[in-house]
């Protein structure tokens, strides 16, 4: 089987995007279960002659009910038992936030591989805007830009790394 990737982060961190971004057209064909529409979530992708899956779990539908920190943990939980490496998806905007370093204990805790994407660096002077992410402690972050498609393959040379 496929290694699987999985992007966790915040809402609207640019997640979906980014997904979109790596897959192109390439949507996983895969069969929908109730609450999950799973061809929006599962994708195939390749990079450095790398097969891998990836899931996007901020489009796993929780209960409306459900508050924002705890599905965040809850798309973690998951990410941390189906992934091979995992995507922690941050805003270059918002900076680092208290639920990004939650999240980040968690994904530290399971030992997993974890590359920090850092979204929204849409122009040259908001690269500086990445070195906080290095306090999450999972090494280099790397930036990206859902919007202008700048970053992406440095962030597959750093997923396929870890595969
Ligand atoms: P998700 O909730 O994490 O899946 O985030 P989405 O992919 O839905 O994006 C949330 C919002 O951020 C949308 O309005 C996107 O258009 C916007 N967005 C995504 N990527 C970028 C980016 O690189 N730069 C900027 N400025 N906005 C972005
Ligand atoms: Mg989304």
């Amino acid at each position: 089987a496929r290694p699987v990737v999985a992007i966790v982060g915040r809402p609207n961190v640019g997640k979906s995007t980014i997904f979109n971004r790596i897959i192109g057209d390439r949507l996983a064909i895969v069969e929908d279960k109730p609450g999950i529409t799973r061809d929006r979530i599962y994708g195939a992708s390749e990079w450095n002659g790398k097969p891998f899956s990836i899931i996007d779990t901020g489009g796993i539908e929780l209960d409306d009910e459900e508050p924002i920190l705890k599905s965040i943990r809850m798309q973690a939980e998951l990410a941390i038992e189906e992934a091979d490496v995992i995507v922690f998806m941050c805003d270059a905007k918002a900076g680092v936030t208290g639920s990004d370093e939650e999240v980040a204990g968690m994904l530290y805790r399971s030992g997993k591989p974890v590359v920090v994407a850092v979204n929204k660096v849409d122009n040259i002077g908001r690269m500086d805007n990445i070195y906080e992410f290095y306090n999450l402690g999972f090494g280099d972050p790397i930036g990206v830009s859902g919007s202008h498609g700048t970053g992406i393959g440095d962030l597959l040379d750093a997923i396929t790394d870890n595969l």
